[in-house]
């Protein structure tokens, strides 16, 4: 059987749709055989390729808030794994970032989930991961719904800065869930399987 090593390797050389990016591929992610929580996220945006650095930007600060995670655990990838829905940054479509690139999820998801059995809970970052993972549905439902999903996953709204106009409109998010999403946070990196 591929070692992870050897898949985020192959990862890491894929031009699969170089052709389709317009600053080139880098894909930016981070996974281990021990990670125990799953950030499923979007794509990454200019800051996070410039970088390398997965979330090295202002709605990374947002995330780390939400989660309460600091900065040193969220980059531990012996316990966080980062797998947004497409690796590389697909540059500005109308109105902000264009789409994940949809090659991405089909070649590498199901291949590095699968070195990673110890994911606890996934947190699915954004309307992407959330359609990924959960079909067709809408984003602040499936947020407000979020004790459905427990305990494999954690519907949030993407952290970007439109999400803070959003959550001053909804301000049940912040007083409700992510009291809620910390715990579950913790717990996931806490627990280990018998
Ligand atoms: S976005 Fe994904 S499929 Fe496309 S080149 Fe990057 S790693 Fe490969």
């Amino acid at each position: 059987m591929q070692s992870i090593e050897s898949l985020v390797e192959e990862v890491r050389r894929c031009q699969a749709c170089a052709a389709h990016l317009p600053h080139g591929t880098r894909p930016v992610f981070q996974s281990s055989r021990s990670a125990r929580l799953l950030i499923a996220s979007q794509a990454p945006g200019s800051k996070v390729h410039a970088s390398g650095i997965p979330f090295a930007d202002r709605s990374g600060d947002r995330l780390r808030a939400w989660t309460g995670l600091t900065a040193d655990l969220f980059y531990d990838a012996q316990k966080v794994a980062i797998l947004p829905m497409g690796f590389c940054y697909p540059g500005r479509g109308t109105g902000g970032d264009a789409a994940p690139r949809r090659e991405c999820a089909p070649l590498w998801r199901s291949r590095l989930l699968a070195q990673m059995p110890e994911i606890r809970l996934t947190l699915l970052v954004g309307a992407y991961a959330q359609a990924a993972a959960l079909g067709p549905g809408k984003l602040e439902d499936r947020v407000r719904a979020y004790r459905d999903y427990l305990p494999e996953y954690f519907p949030l709204p993407h952290p970007s800065w439109r999400s803070q106009l959003w959550i001053e409109r909804n301000p049940w998010f912040d007083a409700e869930v992510l009291p809620v999403l910390r715990k579950a946070v913790k717990a996931a990196l806490r627990e280990r399987r018998e």
